[in-house]
């Protein structure tokens, strides 16, 4: 058979599964302190879900998502990003009606989206993303932007631009809609087809096309930014005063739109030189329609997904540390039965009181086992056999310096004996 993965995914091998270890590590810490609570919540969902929460004028619902049939017929579809399904269990759950901010975070969610596999883009990719529903300050967009920033900072990881941009609310984007669209109606010949179809659709969405021809014609289109209504402009200036008061540089990029159709007021991307060809670590923005737009009551949201690959692509790229793999306090090599017996015994009692010991499972001589110790970087070794089993002593060995010391065979010895090498 063959065991290749599938196009565009990955795996986490067990050499570097502690680089994710050490990022989840931090988003924790950073994502308590601002107060933010973990929800996990399905891989897949009701194909509807995302045509509601994403909007159907989207790439990724046009052309990226993985949608099947279960065995009853029911459409399904793999997340193709990961507020929708935070939004379906918020609404559900009846967390409505919970003191808002209700203020969330997802780590490792699994994403999957039919692309083109390059450099930073694969077909299942993970993400670390906020959402904060029932907030309207200004506030709480500097905060969340405020987070990523600050786990970027827990990582080491610098020269990053923030970008913010406004792309309005359902009070200003009609007129500016109707403008864009006389706009681009004038050049309608230039533009792809895709985008043809977007004129009439949602005219924003062009500003975001990839292809060329359509890019040049957008630089000179109308922009949200010209044209807020005064409560979307109020917003924006709140937005920067509180990234000014968390100490943020930002720059204003207009022709951020981002991938959702249901986005308003505030968008963001943070992006690094080292994110592969697209260069966006971390986009997100408001979205105040959406809950509505799936049912629910009329409150707004907001979030960002980063992707977890990309940001370790840039912690590669920039040659940040990503932690330390896992390696053996202590390798014991047992010689003989009645050691090996009495080796995996301490090895246990060990274990339980938290010190990491390996012994041999594969009937190894003892020149192979100090071979394989080396191998696992232990830090410690230490031979029983017949001799040590007579004497109640071990020596061990401290694997960096070469120096021995000599302890009792019972578990809290040789802890101790661990500790002060
Ligand atoms: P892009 O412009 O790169 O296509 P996007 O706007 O589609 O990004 P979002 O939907 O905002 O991306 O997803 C949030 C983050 O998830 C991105 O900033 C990026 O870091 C990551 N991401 C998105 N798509 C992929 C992918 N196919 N492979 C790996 N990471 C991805
Ligand atoms: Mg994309």
């Amino acid at each position: 058979m063959d065991y290749r993965a599938p196009k565009g995914t990955k795996d986490v091998l067990p050499a570097e599964s502690h680089k994710w270890q050490y990022i989840e590590r931090e988003a924790r810490a950073v994502t308590k302190a601002f107060g933010y609570k973990e929800i996990r919540t399905p891989v897949f969902e009701h194909t509807e879900l995302f045509l509601r929460g994403v909007g159907d004028t989207t790439d990724i619902v046009q052309k990226e998502m993985y949608t099947f049939e279960d065995k009853k017929g029911r459409s399904i579809t793999l997340k193709p990003e990961g507020t929708a399904g935070v939004a379906r269990a918020f609404l559900e759950s009846g967390l409505v009606s919970a003191p808002q901010p209700i203020k969330m975070y997802y780590l490792n969610c699994p994403v999957f989206r039919y692309e083109q596999p390059q450099s930073g883009r694969l077909r299942e990719h993970h993400q670390f993303g906020i959402e904060a529903f029932g907030a309207k300050e200004p506030s709480v967009d500097a905060e969340i932007i405020a987070l990523a920033m600050a786990l970027f900072k827990r990582l080491g990881v610098t020269e990053l631009a923030l970008h913010i941009n406004s792309i309005g609310c359902p009070e200003c984007r009609p007129a500016y809609n109707q403008k864009l669209r006389e706009y681009f109606e004038a050049q309608k010949a230039m533009l792809c087809p895709v985008c043809n179809d977007r004129l009439e659709k949602n005219p924003l969405r062009i500003l975001d096309c990839k292809e060329d021809r359509c890019q040049a014609i957008a630089k000179g289109a109308p922009l949200m930014l010209n044209n807020l209504c005064p409560e979307c402009e109020t917003h924006f200036d709140g937005l920067k005063e509180f990234l000014g008061a968390a100490g943020l540089n930002y720059e204003i990029d207009p022709f951020i739109v981002r991938g959702l159709d249901y986005y308003t007021k505030t968008v963001f991307e943070i992006v690094s030189q080292y994110a592969g060809a697209q260069g966006t670590v971390c986009g997100g923005g408001r979205y105040d329609g959406l809950l509505e737009q799936l049912g629910g009551p009329k409150m707004c949201g907001i979030g960002f997904g980063m992707g977890m690959e990309r940001l370790l692509m840039v912690m590669e790229g920039q040659g940040v540390s990503a932690g330390e793999g896992y390696s053996p306090d202590l390798f014991l090599i047992a010689v003989g039965e009645n050691a090996k017996r009495r080796a995996f015994e301490i090895c246990m009692e060990l274990r339980e009181s938290g010190v990491s010991v390996e012994v041999d499972h594969c009937a190894r001589s003892v020149k192979a086992q100090m071979k394989f110790a080396d191998k696992l970087s232990a830090r410690h070794t230490a031979v029983i056999g017949d001799d040590e089993l007579a004497s109640g002593k071990l020596r061990i060995r401290d694997m960096k310096t070469g120096e021995h010391s000599e302890c009792g065979l019972s578990s809290d010895e040789i802890a101790n004996a661990l500790l002060s090498t």
